[in-house]
């Protein structure tokens, strides 16, 4: 059989940029193409030059529509890609959802940043416009969970839910040749069990090769009963203190969650009635797709949809539309919480919600969300008592508090559960998606409950799944 090479050129000892490249036979098959989030000279060279040639690529699989996964598919298909981008339904949708926001934040961005730019600085251009967002979703196709297709002869693909996001997908890739079969899985982004809204993690059959990631490879997550008298407890002393909790969050998943969980401790009374405040235009249309894909969502959240109850819109919430109603949300001075995009603070609605609640001793940023470095919310996480934002200098005198159990990430412990039943078939597994540390911690748990082989591998290094090494 020939041998399958992997090179992995994204989220390689981080969690952003997710790029993984199967090769085989001379097909190229492209594991996710995501937007590299981080220092912004960086994050822009690396988001603009493709570790590869995008015309030499034959596929791509799209695992979830998270922006770090999906987001330089518009660059992608700019620098010449032909082929179609193979996902879920629910993917789908919401990838098509995202990357015209992800546009729109680029131009808008360019376009404050040019207004506010010195004479002799060059014009700076979007990392991409509508227009070519538009042509990457032109590219999705989507295949149900539990459907295998044929990408070519040779080549089958299926998709597990990976109970993550809606749509959110492991891979399967089953290559055949002369009667022998390989089997490759990526795990995407590995969600949890139990969690609200969303189906459990489908368990991964046996394969030869394993691709997991490790966000939270070194890391437990608070239970759901400690994380549910955490927020209650934030969100009364903000009511006792008379400021405003902003919450930078993911449009998607998180913020889904977040609603879901107001709604629930209202509800049973644990905390008052408090106008909450979903900014982001994105959650609207978000919240629409969910609806949309009733079959992907777990058996309570049918039933009480079912029932006529939604669980995303009760008193309590506003949805604000228009920019002019974002920016009236500063006007605001009795206690309220503020959930906002973007989710590591890098962009969008949340920036001016922090411009004004940074330096306010009686407000709250409450952290929800993983934040990678050099990222905004990872600068205010790590206690820095003044940050730039629109180039403007700000003092963070308000509360910064955090908040890790609404994670749509498994910890190390669901994730070694879930994928120990393997270590008897695969005998390779690459440790993608996690900062190095993570990475490691994840690989010796592995390698503990008994996987033969597991590499953290090196950035753009090939991996011959066959032999050992490169
Ligand atoms: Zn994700």
């Amino acid at each position: 059989m020939n041998h399958p090479i992997f090179r992995f050129f994204g989220a390689v000892r981080n969690v952003t940029g997710s790029k993984h490249l199967l090769e085989w036979r001379g097909v190229r098959i492209l594991f996710d193409c995501g937007m590299v989030q981080g220092k912004r000279e960086k994050s822009r060279k690396a988001n603009l030059h493709l570790p590869f040639d995008p015309k030499e690529i034959d596929y791509v699989l799209l695992s979830h529509a998270h922006i770090d996964h999906s987001g330089a598919l518009p660059i992608l298909v700019r620098e010449g890609y032909r082929g179609k981008v193979w996902c879920t339904p629910g993917t789908k949708d919401l990838t098509a959802v995202l990357l015209e926001d992800s546009a729109r934040i680029q131009e808008g961005d360019a376009e404050f940043l040019n207004r506010h730019r010195k004479e002799k600085d060059p014009e700076i251009e979007p990392l991409y416009t509508l227009e070519d967002s538009a042509k990457a979703i032109q590219r999705l196709r989507s295949k149900d969970y539990y459907q295998p297709f044929e990408l070519e002869e040779g080549i089958e693909v299926e998709f597990l839910d990976a109970g993550h996001i809606i749509g959110s997908a492991e891979v399967v890739v089953t290559l055949k040749e002369g009667g022998r079969e390989f089997k490759i899985a990526f795990t995407g982004d590995h969600g949890r069990k139990n969690m609200p809204i969303l189906r459990d993690p489908d368990p991964l059959p046996d394969v030869d090769v394993l691709v997991t990631e490790s966000t939270y490879g070194n890391r437990l997550h608070p239970d759901e009963k400690t994380m549910e008298k955490d927020l209650v407890q934030i969100v009364r002393e903000e009511q006792e203190d008379g400021g405003r909790l902003v919450i930078p969050a993911f449009a998607v998943g998180r913020t889904q969650n977040l609603i879901y969980l107001f709604g629930k401790l209202i509800r049973e009374g644990k905390i008052a009635h408090i106008p909450i405040y979903v900014d982001s235009p994105l959650a609207r249309a978000a919240t629409s797709v969910v609806a949309n894909h009733l079959d992907d969502l777990d058996a309570d959240i049918q039933k009480m949809i079912k029932g006529g109850h939604d669980p995303f819109h009760f008193q309590d919430i506003h949805f604000t539309r228009s920019v002019e109603e974002s920016k009236a949300l500063n006007r605001i001075d009795h206690p309220c919480i503020i959930i906002a995009a973007s989710g590591m603070c890098e962009g969008g609605r949340v920036l001016h919600h922090l411009l004004r609640s940074l330096p306010r001793k009686e407000d709250c940023i409450l952290i929800v969300g993983f934040m990678a470095p050099y990222t905004l919310g990872r600068r205010i996480l790590e206690g820095e008592k003044q940050v730039h934002i629109f180039r403007e200098e700000v003092k963070v005198r308000c509360q910064v508090r955090t908040m890790n159990g609404l994670s749509a990430h498994a910890d190390y412990r669901e994730l070694v559960e879930s994928l120990k039943h393997l270590a008897g078939s695969a005998k390779k597994c690459f440790v993608v998606h996690g900062e190095k540390d993570a990475s490691y911690s994840l690989r010796d748990k592995l390698l503990k409950v008994g996987f033969s082989e597991v590499t953290v591998p090196v950035e753009g290094e090939r991996y011959d799944l066959m032999n050992g090494g490169s």
